[in-house]
């Protein structure tokens, strides 16, 4: 029989890789508590309807990447494909409309869409997700694209290009529409056929297209800029304003449409050059009607989200700092030959003082257990000789200075734990 695989878009994050997942929780859910985002957690599935209504008919998303399936029950239920709509969902399922504005939230987990996988795009990837809900105005957009960017400069990454556009409104749209169409139609036979199937569905989707052809003719399409009406150019003018005030280097971009339907106005990608095809490392903008579009009240909001995978690679092509690899303080080395009640009775001693500790379980050779905590990158080994067991002591070994010294076994766990206070500078 053939051993069983993970599907395919699917990546196993091993324990080599996981450590640096950890780095950039850590500097998210600090970064959130810095400008008073609050973490939920939602669940991975959620009624269909959700996202073919919130995100969009005519998305890729919900015509071609959807994981929809049946439940035993004979409902139509689908694994999330994004955060943004779960949290209005939840936003508006928990009236939270009646507290104080903004809600601020944030949420990380697992997406799903079915994509054809490739570097930096799979089937299963994970996001870290925020949204500030309740507030119409510039403000929250720019807090937003600086949070963004701000996660970033704390990761130490480099090399990234904000890019920003405004899709404008359900009051300006209809009229760009139209100018886009009489643009596409000169050149409608060279579209390629999902965008021709877009033309009078959402003409807007054609100027995301990646179809070299389809980049060829959107290139000089008319600008979505020049047919905002008053509100959506004052608001954009805003946004720019307020992000030059921060000093971001911000770059516009009249085809940036984004994926979702249900953006309005701002609009934004931040790409990484060091990321090839897959370049965009966060998407994100305003979509004032998502809330509507769910079948609740208005409710506007801004938001973005992030892949977990995109971020790591850019930090590991950019040789970012990234944490420090698990290492256990301490590995215990025995003589073996009955010696291992010993070990395991060090090792528990150490572990409940707070002192990360490892020790072999296979009875092997000391040399060989000796050439596991190295490996291990073991800062100290404590051996355990016949000798020292016969005396009671512990022998410590610095593994860095390579010098040793023998103790009661009492004053040697003391000994180490005052070193553990120094643990950082001692790796
Ligand atoms: P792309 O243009 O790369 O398909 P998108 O516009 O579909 O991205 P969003 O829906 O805005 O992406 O998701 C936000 C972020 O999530 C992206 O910028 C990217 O970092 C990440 N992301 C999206 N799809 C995937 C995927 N299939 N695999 C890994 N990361 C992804
Ligand atoms: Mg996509």
């Amino acid at each position: 029989m053939e051993t069983i695989k993970a599907p395919r878009g699917t990546r196993d994050v091993l324990g080599g890789e996981s450590w640096k997942w950890a780095r950039v929780m850590d500097v998210t859910a600090s970064t959130a508590d810095d400008f008073g985002f609050r973490e939920i957690m939602l669940p991975i599935f959620e009624h269909t309807e959700l996202f073919s209504r919130g995100i969009g008919d005519t998305t890729d998303v919900v015509e071609k990447e959807m994981y929809t399936f049946t439940d035993r029950g004979g409902r139509s239920v689908t694994l999330r494909p994004e955060l943004t709509a779960s949290i209005m969902r939840s936003y508006l399922e928990h009236d939270m409309r009646r507290g104080p504005q903004p809600v601020k939230l944030w949420g990380w987990g697992p997406m799903f869409r079915y994509e054809r996988p490739q570097k930096g795009r799979y089937r299963q990837f994970a996001q870290i997700d925020f949204e500030t809900l309740g507030v119409p105005g510039p403000m929250a957009d720019i807090e937003i694209i600086d949070l963004s960017m701000e996660i970033y400069r704390r990761l130490g990454l480099s090399n990234l290009q904000v890019v920003l556009n405004s899709v404008g409104c359900p009051k300006c749209r209809p009229a760009y529409r139209e100018v886009l169409k009489k643009y596409f139609a000169s050149g409608f036979d060279s579209l390629c056929d999902t965008c021709k199937s877009r033309f009078d569905r959402n003409p807007l989707r054609i100027l995301d297209c990646k179809n070299d052809a389809c980049r060829q003719i959107t290139e000089s399409a008319p600008a979505v800029t020049d047919s905002l009406c008053d509100e959506c150019g004052a608001h954009f003018k805003a946004v720019m304003r307020g992000l030059e005030n921060l000093g971001a280097d911000i770059k516009l971009d009249n085809r940036l449409v984004r994926g979702l339907d249900y953006y309005t106005k701002t609009a934004y990608e931040i790409l990484s050059g060091d990321l090839g095809a897959q370049n965009a490392v966060c998407g994100g903008g305003r979509y004032d009607n998502l809330a509507e579009s769910i079948g609740g009240p208005h409710v506007p909001g801004v938001g973005f989200a992030s892949g977990i995978e995109r971020i790591v690679i850019t930090m590991e092509a950019q040789g970012a700092y990234m944490g420090k690899e698990p290492a256990p303080f301490i590995y215990v080395v025995t003589s073996g030959g009955g010696a291992e009640n010993e070990a395991v009775s060090l090792a528990h001693d150490l572990r409940s003082r707070g002192v990360s500790a490892d020790l072999d379980f296979m009875g092997r050779s000391m040399k060989a257990q000796m050439k596991t905590a190295s490996q291990a990158n073991a800062r100290f080994v404590c051996i355990l000789g016949e000798d020292e067991i016969s005396a009671g002591t512990v022998t410590v070994k610095d593994m860095s200075a390579g010098t040793q010294e023998t103790a009661p076994r009492a004053a040697a766990i003391e000994k180490i734990e005052k070193n553990v206070s120094r643990k950082e500078e001692l790796r």
